[in-house]
């Protein structure tokens, strides 16, 4: 197919059973818009019969391309695998588990023609778990302090993205991904827009709090220099405030004759500095590891299989 207009790339992982109604819904949805459009599912390793579902759907309407991943590389890199497919002059990244709901397309599309590079779908009221918005609020705010940015939780990777965006997106190599920061840091033209966020029907999230936790450790070591900043800042904090209190114990001594008393404190500052000490180092291992995995240079995703010949 030639000219695709719009492609729709979506990572599957888990919730196999959704797939056959995001089908349905998709055509419906996107034939109010064109009928050049192409519907790329990527299957991240799901271990349920997501594979089986997205053949079939394949092999009904050759306007869905199913990739299968290896195994189960994470979201992030599964939406990479689909835009790197993607041929379309737009293209839609969505959730395959229907929380993002494939009618808000054609308002994403909408908005797009008013002039805009990126239209990104901001959940005004999120239908998520009390936990998992709790958490996402705390990683936006440090998030956003440690980067400058300001970004908050209702913003989500679901939106509306011209090939030009897609085309710089593409030359990202790094390991640590997000696709929703990186559509934030290439710039463009970009606007948000209130969208229905729908609860998840069948199944539930694949992140589990650990997994969360070490998703936004990552993020924030790979995009932001601040912590090892501000370990150097409170570091010459720290010796210039035991040289005041050196200079308060002279005085004490020679001027007041008060004897220099202290084990307690003593052992105190040991401890403290040790534990900031510590805490420094390990901070500084937190950057060599990206370090040493972006030296790997290793494949961001291995394919097994594709329904369609390139
Ligand atoms: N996903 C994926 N690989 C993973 C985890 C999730 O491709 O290892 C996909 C999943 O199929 C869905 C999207 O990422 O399309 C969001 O996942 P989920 O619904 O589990 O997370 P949540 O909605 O809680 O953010
Ligand atoms: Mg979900």
């Amino acid at each position: 197919m030639k000219n695709v207009y719009i492609s729709v790339v979506t990572p599957v992982y888990k919730c196999a059973e959704c797939l056959d109604e995001l089908y349905t819904r998709l055509i419906a949805s996107l034939r109010s818009i064109t009928n050049n459009f192409e519907i790329i599912m990527v299957d991240d390793g799901s271990p349920d019969n997501a594979w089986h579902i997205i053949t079939s759907l394949a092999t009904r309407d050759k306007r869905v391309k199913g990739i299968k991943l290896s195994r189960n590389f994470g979201q992030h890199y599964a939406i990479t695998a689909g835009l790197d497919f993607a041929k379309g002059r737009w293209v839609v990244v969505m959730d395959a588990d229907l929380q993002d709901q494939p009618e808000e397309i054609v308002k994403l599309y909408n908005k797009a023609q008013e002039g805009y590079d990126i239209v990104v779908g901001k959940r005004v009221e999120r239908k998520d778990t009390f936990i998992k918005k709790i958490t996402s609020k705390l990683f936006f705010t440090i998030y956003s302090y440690l980067t400058d940015t300001n970004i908050d939780g209702s913003i989500s990777n679901f939106g509306i993205y011209s090939h030009k965006v897609i085309n710089s997106l593409k030359s990202f190599k790094e390991h640590t991904r997000s696709f929703g920061l990186f559509a934030i840091w290439v710039g463009f033209t970009r606007i948000e827009i209130a969208i229905e966020h729908s609860n998840r029907k069948k199944g539930k999230s694949s992140y589990s709090i650990k997994k969360l936790f070490v998703l936004a450790l990552d993020s924030i070591v790979s995009h932001s220099d601040k912590p090892l900043k501000l370990f150097l800042t409170s570091g010459f904090m720290l010796s210039f405030l035991s040289f005041l209190y050196a200079i308060f114990l002279v005085i004490q001594f020679y001027i007041f004759s008060i004897p220099v008393t202290g084990w307690t404190s003593l052992m105190v500052s040991i401890y403290f500095l040790g534990g900031i000490i510590i805490a420094c180092m390990g901070i500084i291992g937190l950057y060599l590891n990206k370090i040493y995995d972006e030296a790997k240079n290793r494949p961001l995703y291995i394919i097994a299989a594709t329904t369609f010949k390139e």
